[in-house]
C-alpha cells in the first residue's frame, strides 16, 4: 500500500534500525521502545491486521512465530521475552500494517493490560 509507513519500510524507501531481513518479513528497532529491547516483526506483504489473515497466511504466520525465539535469542533475549499483535482500534494497533511487538530486557509486569 502506497501510504503504509510498514510497506515503505519494508521496501527500503524509509530508513530502519533493520536486525533481520529475508524474502518474507523484516525486523526492525521500535523507535519507541516500551522496553530496554523492542523491535517489531513485519511482513512484507501488506496485512490489515490478524485479523485479516487467512488461511494462504498461515505459513507466514507460523515462520514469524518461529523466528521470535532466534531474534529475541540474538537481541540477547535469554531470560525471556513478551510478544504482543495489537489487534484493530480496540486492540490498541495504531499502523495498519501487520506487526508483532517482541519486548524484553526487564523484568515485565505479569499485567499485560
Ligand atoms: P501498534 O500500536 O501496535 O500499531 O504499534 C505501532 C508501533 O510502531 C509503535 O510501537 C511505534 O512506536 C512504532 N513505530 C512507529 N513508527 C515507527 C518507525 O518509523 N520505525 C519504527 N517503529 C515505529
Amino acid at each position: 500500500m502506497s501510504d503504509c509507513l510498514f510497506c515503505k519500510i519494508a521496501a527500503g524507501e524509509i530508513p530502519a534500525k533493520t536486525i533481520y531481513e529475508d524474502d518474507d518479513v523484516i525486523a526492525f528497532h521500535d523507535i519507541h521502545p516500551a522496553a530496554p529491547v523492542h523491535f517489531l516483526l513485519v511482513p512484507k506483504t501488506h496485512l490489515d491486521s490478524l485479523a485479516h489473515a487467512q488461511t494462504q497466511h498461515q505459513p507466514l504466520l507460523g515462520k514469524m512465530m518461529l523466528l521470535t525465539s532466534k531474534l529475541a535469542a540474538e537481541q540477547g533475549l535469554s531470560d525471556g521475552y513478551r510478544t504482543i499483535i495489537n489487534t484493530g482500534h480496540g486492540g490498541g494497533q495504531t499502523f495498519f500494517h501487520l506487526h508483532m511487538h517482541i519486548i524484553g530486557g526487564k523484568t515485565l509486569s505479569t499485567n499485560i493490560s
